[in-house]
């Protein structure tokens, strides 16, 4: 299979099948903790990079020859080795996918692209969006995500404020913790505050595994995470 993976069996979106629409880590951001590895040439232009009609094909055959696997199935997440909003066609995949299988889509996207509408407008099909949001100031932004030149966190946040009144599903936005980059407390008030102002369903902290993290980007320990936690408050949890 080129564009299908799993199903992928997780704590938080049970058994899921993945649709990778970029090639191996095509992405606009080069993440200190990413698990694939650095991003040589980071690319923010938005394209068809795998053809939409493609991974429907492969889908389908999946399903007619998996009809078992398929019941099982808690969701379809879009995400893959790359950032999948890069894939102008994602909107099409939604509804195509929308209209032919009964099995809920998750889309799982850095938030890159989030400031344009047309992104917006492309993934509001979806059942569940999952946004990540790392950093909420420019210094811990730059060192942690190492975005396109391009990419302003600005536009981010205010791209998530917008999607929460556009998108009528649930959003849970994931926060990765790297020690000494963004643990620390002035920056998850901050955090708190912009958070506030998205107003997701659920916030997900997350720390970076330590064997696939290049070096550096440390693990917070799981008492600190904690901590941030009960800052953040009720809707928070640590995955
Ligand atoms: S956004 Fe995802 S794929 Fe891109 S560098 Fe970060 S972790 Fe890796």
């Amino acid at each position: 299979m080129r564009y299908i993976y799993g199903p992928v069996h997780s704590r938080r979106l049970g058994s899921s099948l993945g649709l990778s629409l970029t090639p191996h880590k095509l992405c606009d951001f080069d993440c200190v903790y990413c698990q694939l590895g650095k991003t040589f040439r980071k690319v923010l232009e938005r394209k068809e990079y795998f053809k939409i009609e493609d991974i429907l094909a492969e889908g389908h055959s999946w399903f007619v020859n998996n009809p078992e696997q398929a019941k099982a199935l808690d969701f379809i997440t879009i995400s893959g080795s790359g950032e999948p909003t890069l894939n102008s066609g994602i909107g099409l995949l939604i509804e195509s996918l929308k209209k032919t299988v009964a099995v809920p889509v998750a889309v799982i996207t850095n938030s890159s692209l989030l400031g344009d509408p047309v992104v917006r407008r492309q993934i509001l099909g979806a059942n569940l969006i999952v946004p990540s949001l790392d950093a909420v100031t420019e210094e811990a932004f730059q060192k942690i995500d190492r975005p396109c030149p391009e990419i302003k966190l600005e536009e981010i946040i205010e791209g998530l404020v917008s999607l929460r009144k556009e998108f009528k599903g649930q959003i849970w936005l994931e926060v990765m913790l790297v020690k000494g980059i963004n643990d620390n407390l002035a920056h998850t008030r901050r955090l708190k505050e912009v958070i506030e102002r998205i107003n997701p369903d659920k916030i997900q902290l997350n720390s970076p595994v330590r064997f696939t993290a290049e070096e550096g980007a440390e693990a917070v320990d799981a008492k600190h995470l904690e901590k941030i936690k009960e800052l953040l408050g009720d809707k928070c949890e640590v995955i």
